[in-house]
């Protein structure tokens, strides 16, 4: 199911009666988010991506803006109406009732032509659960569950109607970093199978970008981007999206344009013919340094750490606007231990120039 958001926007009322500020927790999402692909709404903390979620689910109206499943206008609709499924968070699952009882629970509301016989209903439940493979805890009570495993009842539950979306809101935040390894990769298998249209929620740049086809990243209420997470990646719109994505981060360095040639500090490492002379902020991943004696960026020296096949060269620049500069290269690479400074040449794919007032991206 296509899932299509038009003009999109919510306003929270201030709920500080004095200052009367309103919050635009959504300002104006047009996006299309294709039919049967997995896409995470990633930002940080109060850029509207839970609201956007609920918004989908018809949980939270629109301020303004439409939504549709297809071509079919759902802005109006109840979320029972919607035909979505809901994981959250914590769970939500009902302690007294047994795994079975839980995932049963959505079906057993069910009226009219929608009613369906007591055998129905345990055929769909099973199959639910085969698919998060929790078929053998039928009995159990959460309680008597891991964390992991709650988070697959909750997931059968959300998909025992086969819903025509589903919605995870930062479904992976109560595990521990082996299972949310592991629960991601089964989001991932489930969606794969069923191929149902799934939004998650995420602030976790690394879990969106590995089971992402499609990413929206988010500031403040309002689309910084969206694309595949590799495009992202390899072609950030802007500074944010630059920073927020890519583990480890990426370097930024407080740089300028003159006469053709990007400069950061004294160093001129690029050139730039196309761009005017102007103060700019560059970034460079991490893996766009090449070590070269005859290389235009000269950085200091702090250590060097060999992780099997990669090693970081982790140095110092006065123009660099983080503490460290982090180079990742091969480590079969040979570095000099005892210079002082290191040498690099940037390979320029990996190189982003950004005006230092607006962040925009430059293009060269
Ligand atoms: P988090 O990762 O912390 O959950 P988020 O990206 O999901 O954040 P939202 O929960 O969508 O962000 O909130 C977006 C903005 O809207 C925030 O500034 C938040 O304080 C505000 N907001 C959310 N719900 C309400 C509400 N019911 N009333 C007023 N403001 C709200």
């Amino acid at each position: 199911m296509k899932v299509e958001l038009r003009n999109l926007t919510k306003i929270f009322p201030s709920r500080n009666k004095k200052s009367g500020e309103e919050v635009v927790a959504v300002n104006d999402f047009t996006f299309t988010i294709p039919d049967g692909k997995l896409v995470g709404l990633l930002g940080p903390s109060g850029c509207g991506k839970s609201t956007t979620l609920y918004m989908i689910s018809g949980l939270q109206k629109p301020s303004s803006g439409q939504i549709f499943f297809g071509e079919e206008d759902v802005t109006e609709l109840s979320p029972e109406n919607r035909g979505v499924g809901l994981v959250f968070q914590n769970y939500a699952l009902y302690p007294h009732l047994t795994v079975k009882q839980n995932i049963l629970f959505p079906l057993q509301n069910l009226k009219g032509a929608d009613k369906l016989t007591k055998d129905e209903m345990l055929e769909k439940a099973e199959y639910a659960a085969k698919l998060v493979q929790i078929d053998e805890l039928m009995d159990r009570k959460p309680s008597e569950l891991s964390g992991g495993q709650q988070q697959r009842v909750a997931i059968a539950r959300a998909l025992v109607k086969m819903p025509r979306v589903l919605l995870l809101d930062e479904p992976l935040s109560n595990l521990d970093a082996r299972l949310r390894l592991q629960t991601r990769e089964e989001i991932r298998r489930i969606q794969k199978e069923t191929g149902i249209t799934t939004v998650f929620v995420t602030h976790d740049q690394e879990e969106a970008m590995s089971i992402s086809d499609m990413i929206v990243v988010m500031k403040l209420g309002v689309l910084q981007q969206i694309g595949k997470p590799q495009d992202i990646y390899d072609d950030p719109t802007n500074l944010f999206v630059a920073k927020f994505l890519g583990t480890p981060p990426i370097n930024v360095f407080s740089g300028r344009v003159e006469g053709g040639k990007l400069y950061i500090g004294e160093d001129a490492v690029l050139d730039v013919p196309a761009i005017e002379d102007k103060n700019v902020t560059v970034g460079v991943r991490p893996e766009g340094f090449i070590p070269d004696e005859n290389g235009a960026f000269t950085c200091l020296l702090s250590n060097i750490e060999v992780m099997g096949r990669d090693m970081s060269i982790v140095c110092k620049n006065e123009a660099s606007l983080n503490p460290i500069v982090r180079a990742i290269v091969n480590s079969d690479i040979k570095v000099d231990y005892s210079k002082v400074n290191v040498k690099f040449a940037l390979k320029p794919h990996k190189v982003f120039i950004f005006d230092a007032e607006t962040e925009e991206r430059i293009y060269f």
